[in-house]
């Protein structure tokens, strides 16, 4: 079975931007998980970002417009686009490297959210769209599912 890029915070790190974690409650996961199937990546601790960090959100245009250059990741002080860059081709590494096709990234974050972000106003609010690493694992060929559609991966990995 090959192995699946996931989301570090849901394997239960303590690496999101408030020190928290978001772990997956699912038997198959912890299954794969004691086979050495799942790779887990932080992107943005990847990038060199510390924990905890102060929450970042992306202008309009998300991941693929940061690609191209039309949109930024901002914290309320300052541009951290360089660093969600850096984490996300850290990530494509990595999955490259393990032969990977298949992601599950959490979604909502301004790297790994896959169909839902928030809409760089941090007002809480959410629009269509995908995280920096998302986009460049896309653009590479990898499937990437969010938490909220691991059915999807169960049912792929039967
Ligand atoms: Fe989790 Fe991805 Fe945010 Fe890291 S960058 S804390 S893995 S959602």
């Amino acid at each position: 079975m090959e192995q699946i890029l996931i989301s570090a915070c849901l394997l239960g790190q303590p690496v999101r931007y408030d020190g928290m974690s978001c772990p997956i409650e699912c038997t198959r996961i912890d299954q794969w998980q004691a086979r050495g199937l799942l790779v887990p990546v932080c992107p943005e601790m990847a990038g060199g970002l510390p924990v905890p960090r102060p929450p970042a959100e992306i202008t309009p245009g998300g991941g693929p417009g940061v690609w191209a250059g039309t949109a930024r990741v901002m914290t309320r002080q300052a541009d951290v686009t360089q660093f969600f860059i850096k984490g996300a081709q850290a990530a494509l590494e990595k999955a490259v490297a393990c032969g990977i096709k298949t992601a599950l990234l959490k979604q909502k974050s301004p790297s790994c959210g896959s169909c839902r972000i928030y809409d760089g106003s941090f007002s809480g609010s959410l629009v269509d769209g995908m995280g920096v690493t998302t986009a460049l694992l896309r653009q590479n060929g990898i499937m990437v599912l969010g938490e909220d559609q691991i059915d999807q991966l169960l049912f792929k990995q039967i």
